[in-house]
């Protein structure tokens, strides 16, 4: 299991990439305390983007990834 410090991810919001970093998996524009606790409970049929493969998926702040990526992480 190798860790990747420097894997890339995208915010699950905007797709803006990010460091991979599934417990922030937003930018800082999207992922602020303030703004990302307004966002949980607003965007439920919001588009967002798995936060490791950036494409169009039901997706949240406490579940990132989409299914195929939670099946098999990708690689790097
Ligand atoms: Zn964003
Ligand atoms: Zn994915």
């Amino acid at each position: 299991m190798g860790l990747h410090p420097e894997r890339q991810g995208f915010c699950i919001y905007c797709r803006k990439h990010v460091s991979f970093n599934p417990d922030v998996p937003a930018c800082t524009t999207c992922g602020g305390v303030c703004s990302m606790t307004m966002r949980f409970s607003s965007t439920e049929d919001a588009p967002s983007y798995c936060h490791a493969c950036g494409e169009p998926a039901y997706v949240s702040a406490s579940n990132p990834l989409c299914d195929s990526c939670k099946a098999r992480p990708p690689s790097p």
